[in-house]
């Protein structure tokens, strides 16, 4: 497995009018560690800080009618600029969007490399597309659903992001060995007790043989992925080894 091209220092930062959620990210786990041990950096920029007015107004009524409030262009512009200040000025500016690209291991990676992002995090109806327009370079979506903020979906890239940074899992884990890194689903895990519910841990697994348990798990991975995401990989499309190897744990047919 090839290391990612990834940057030693990532700096983020991200337009949000609930900077406090993202205490979610920033205090628990493998992102909270990340943050704390200066892996990368977490700015958070209110734009509510914009406002023009006492009450905090950066949204208001939709040209053309209709429901729902919309995200002012220059509040978010004048944010930004803040934010871009301290991430770095030739950060690229990310906004959190059902509409934009679907988030995959490999839009994961090609952001990990870069040295500064700025994400934007809509609420309401969204944002004013001419905000888009003028300094968004990217729009990512988390799927194919709406949420009612972009903070969750911010969030996820984050911590996606920060999986691949060299040193945020540990030696003892690395992000090449999860899901997608190789464009197959991971192999089923086991730990103790060595039966459960009358279930017995693959005999492979115990043997110490390293070599039959890499093969074995790789096996299993093109199994599951050849089952569950057909989008992914075909049986026409296996290399003869791997072919092989499925032949050799018995997962050639279904
Ligand atoms: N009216 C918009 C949805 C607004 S939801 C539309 O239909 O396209 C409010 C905000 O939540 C969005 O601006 C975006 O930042 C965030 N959001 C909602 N669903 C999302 C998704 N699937 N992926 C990324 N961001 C999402």
């Amino acid at each position: 497995m090839s290391t990612p091209d990834v940057s030693p220092q990532l700096r983020l930062a991200v337009l949000t009018l609930f900077p406090e959620m993202f205490s979610a990210i920033t205090q628990w786990g493998v992102t909270g560690r990340a943050f704390e041990s200066g892996l990368c950096q977490l700015h958070l920029q209110d734009p509510r800080e914009e406002a023009a007015d006492r009450h905090g107004t950066v949204d208001d009524r939709p040209y053309g009618g209709g429901p729902g409030m919309v995200m002012q262009a220059p509040i978010l512009a004048a944010a930004l600029a803040k934010a871009r200040a301290v991430a770095g000025e030739n950060a690229k500016v990310v906004a959190m969007s059902p509409q934009g690209t679907p988030l995959d291991a490999a839009l994961v990676r090609s952001l990990a490399s870069e040295d500064a992002l700025v994400l934007v995090a809509g609420r309401y109806e969204g944002i004013d597309e001419r905000f888009v327009t003028r300094h968004v370079d990217l729009e990512v979506s988390v799927g194919d659903y709406v949420v009612s903020g972009g903070e969750l979906p911010a969030m996820m890239l984050i911590d996606a992001l920060v999986r691949w940074l060299p040193g945020a899992l540990g030696h003892e884990a690395s992000a090449a060995e999860d899901s997608f890194s190789e464009g197959l689903l991971d192999c089923p895990h086991y730990t103790r007790p060595e039966t459960y519910e009358g279930l017995t841990v693959p005999s492979v697994l115990l043997s110490g043989h390293h070599g039959e348990i890499a093969g074995w798990r790789r096996a299993q991975s093109l199994r599951r992925t050849l089952d569950r995401r057909p989008d992914l990989i075909t049986m026409e499309g296996l290399s003869e080894a791997d072919r092989a190897l499925l032949d050799k744990w018995d997962l050639l047919q279904k």
